[in-house]
C-alpha cells in the first residue's frame, strides 16, 4: 500500500510569521489525521519557524529547492546538509516554476535527487508537460524523458525515498485542471518507466502525486483514483481551512 503524500507548497509566499500563524491553524484542522502524509514546504526564510512549531505532530517539513554540491560558493543557495540538519525531511527538485525561471534542467535535477537521497532527504520530483508539447501528442515521450533523466545513476536499492509529481504545466496556478482520467493516463506512463529503469517492484512502491490547480473542490475526484498517490498544491495550499480539506479529501 501507497500511502498518500499531500504536500503544500507555499512557493514565495508568507514572512515567517504568517507561516506560524498558518500552523497555529492547520495543525488542529489536521490532528490525528493519519491515512495520508501531510509536508508543509515554505520558503528557507520560514523553515525553522515551521518546523519548531509542527514538532512532535502528524505534519512534516520540507525545502521547496536545494543545490546539488555539499558546500560551496553558491551565493542564495542552500544544501541538502543544511536542510537535513534543520529538521526538514523532504524537499521539491524540478518544479516547473525552477525551470522555467531558473535554468533547472532534467540534468541539475538529477544531480540534486542525489544529493537529496544521500541526505535522507524525501525528494519530490516534478515532471510534466508544456501546454505545446501537449497539444503536439508529445506527452508521453516528455514525461519518459523527464523520467529517465531524473533517476539517471539512482540504483532500485536507494529508490525507495522518490516520490515523483506529475504537474501538467499548464495546470500549475492556472485553475485547469487535469481530469482525473487524463491524471491517471500520465501516472500510468511515468509508473511503466519507472519500473522498465528500477524494477517492477520499486514502481509499484514508488508514489507519484499529481499537482496543477488542486482545490478543495476537485481533490476527492482526483485523489480516488488508484494511479494518484497525493498531490502537491500550490495556490490552495495557502490557506489553512482550504488544505486541511484538500487533505481530508
Ligand atoms: C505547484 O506549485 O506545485 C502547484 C501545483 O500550484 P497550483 O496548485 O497553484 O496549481
Amino acid at each position: 500500500m501507497r500511502k498518500p503524500l499531500i504536500a503544500a507548497n507555499w512557493k514565495m509566499y508568507k514572512t515567517p510569521a504568517q507561516a506560524s500563524e498558518f500552523v497555529t491553524n492547520f495543525l488542529p484542522l489536521v490532528a490525528g489525521h493519519d491515512r495520508d502524509e501531510i509536508v508543509l514546504c515554505p520558503s528557507d526564510t520560514s523553515l525553522a519557524t515551521v518546523i519548531a512549531s509542527v514538532q512532535g505532530t502528524n505534519v512534516g517539513v520540507g525545502g521547496q529547492n536545494m543545490h546539488f554540491a555539499e558546500e560551496g560558493a553558491y551565493t542564495g543557495e542552500t544544501s541538502a546538509q543544511m536542510l537535513t540538519t534543520i529538521g526538514a525531511t523532504c524537499v521539491i527538485l524540478g518544479h516547473s516554476e525552477r525551470r522555467q525561471y531558473f535554468c533547472e534542467t532534467d540534468e541539475t535535477v538529477n544531480k540534486k535527487l542525489h544529493a537529496a537521497l544521500k541526505y535522507k532527504l524525501t525528494p519530490i520530483v516534478c515532471i510534466g508537460e508544456s501546454l505545446a508539447e501537449r497539444e503536439g501528442g508529445h506527452t508521453e515521450d516528455v514525461l519518459r524523458r523527464q523520467a529517465t533523466q531524473a533517476l539517471t545513476g539512482i540504483a532500485p536499492a536507494d529508490a525507495e525515498p522518490i516520490v515523483i509529481a506529475y504537474e501538467p504545466v499548464w495546470a500549475i496556478g492556472t485553475g485547469k485542471t487535469a481530469t482525473p482520467e487524463m491524471a491517471a493516463e500520465a501516472h500510468l506512463i511515468i509508473r511503466s518507466e519507472v519500473a522498465r529503469r528500477l524494477g517492477r517492484s520499486v514502481a509499484e512502491n514508488l508514489r507519484i502525486l499529481y499537482g496543477g490547480s488542486v482545490k478543495p473542490d476537485n481533490a476527492t475526484a482526483l485523489l480516488n483514483q488508484p494511479e494518484i498517490d497525493g498531490a502537491l498544491v500550490g495556490g490552495a495550499s495557502l490557506d489553512p481551512q482550504s488544505f486541511a480539506r484538500i487533505v481530508k479529501y
